[in-house]
């Protein structure tokens, strides 16, 4: 049973490795990849996932800032810290931590971040560009979940995949980057209507949906690749998918485990995005010495 599970773990950790070999590489060239993360309040989920990405980031060599502001900071004064940011040459990637107090405008937060540095790939112009297949920063965890299948050398091409969820950030990203690699694709989402009869026809499925242990067995054809994206926590305090993973481990071909899935490929892709703006940098400055 264990060959079924795609160690997100390990495969992030190997991942990393060539990331780490690529900032020593712009190092030796004088330039140090800098990933800069803005947290507002203290929602302790957040504060976790930020400190989950500075330790990554500095393990890899990325040098990395955390700006944080009260849950009552203005949004004139957010705006202002981003666009300092986007002028600041040893910054190359900005993440802003969502969600955001409600009284700030989440779409003016992301669109006031330069596509050029955007490696959370939200703005309007990376999703764009990623839509038109032109190079872009890819969004995190769409991303990640692709790399998974690729290096366990899952057949993309021709497959039908069905994604559950449709959330700007995961479910619609992923679709179109299923379609980039010649899947047929097909999206569900709560006012679906006889879901079973649809994700019994993938040959991929993924759920992002955030509910805990939602998809059974019945909804997977036999050999299916399931992929959870959901991280839920129960009230033991534990961690689990929105796949019911005992269950689905019976019909699955592969399927990805929560924790050690999708959740640590979601960080690796957010450093691998930083290089890439360092990379860019780079060699616009050759091109213009
Ligand atoms: P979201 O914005 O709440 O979107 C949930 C989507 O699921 C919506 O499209 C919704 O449909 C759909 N949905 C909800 N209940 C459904 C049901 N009963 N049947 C069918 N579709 C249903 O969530 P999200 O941001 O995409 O996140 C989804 C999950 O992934 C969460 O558990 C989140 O914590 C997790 N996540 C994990 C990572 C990671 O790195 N591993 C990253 C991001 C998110 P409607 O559009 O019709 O409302």
């Amino acid at each position: 049973m264990t060959e079924k599970i795609i160690n997100g773990f390990e495969i992030s950790q190997k991942k990393r490795k060539q990331i780490k070999e690529k900032v020593e590489l712009l190092k030796a060239e004088g330039v140090i990849p800098g990933l800069a993360v803005i947290l507002v309040g203290n929602n302790p989920a957040s504060r976790s996932y930020v400190t989950g990405k500075g330790k990554a980031s500095q393990e890899a060599g990325i040098h990395f800032e955390l700006i944080e502001f009260p849950e009552t900071i203005d949004e004139q004064k957010l705006l202002q810290e981003i666009e300092r940011l986007n002028h600041d040459e040893n910054i190359h990637g900005i993440l802003v931590q969502l969600p955001l107090p409600k009284h700030i405008n989440e779409e003016s937060v992301i669109e006031s971040i330069s596509p050029e540095k955007d490696v959370d790939g939200f703005h309007p112009i990376s999703i764009g560009r990623m839509m038109t297949g032109q190079d872009t920063f890819l969004p995190c965890t769409p991303h990640g979940m692709i790399e998974l299948l690729k290096e366990k050398k899952i057949e993309l091409n021709g497959k039908h995949v069905v994604v559950i969820g449709r959330s700007n950030i995961v479910g619609k990203p992923a679709g179109q980057l299923f379609l980039k690699e010649n899947a047929t694709v097909t999206y569900c989402h709560s006012k679906t209507k006889n879901m079973k009869e649809i994700t019994k026809l993938a040959d991929i499925l993924v759920v992002a949906i955030g509910r805990p242990k939602f998809v059974t067995s019945d909804y997977v054809k036999e050999g299916a690749v399931v992929i959870d994206v959901g991280v839920n926590r129960l009230e033991t305090g534990k961690l689990c998918g929105d796949v019911d993973f005992d269950d689905v481990l019976k019909v699955a071909s592969y399927i990805t485990p929560v924790p050690k899935g999708v959740g640590p490929m979601t960080i690796t892709m957010l450093l691998e995005n930083t290089v890439l703006s360092a990379e860019w940098v780079r060699s616009s400055l050759s091109r213009t010495m």
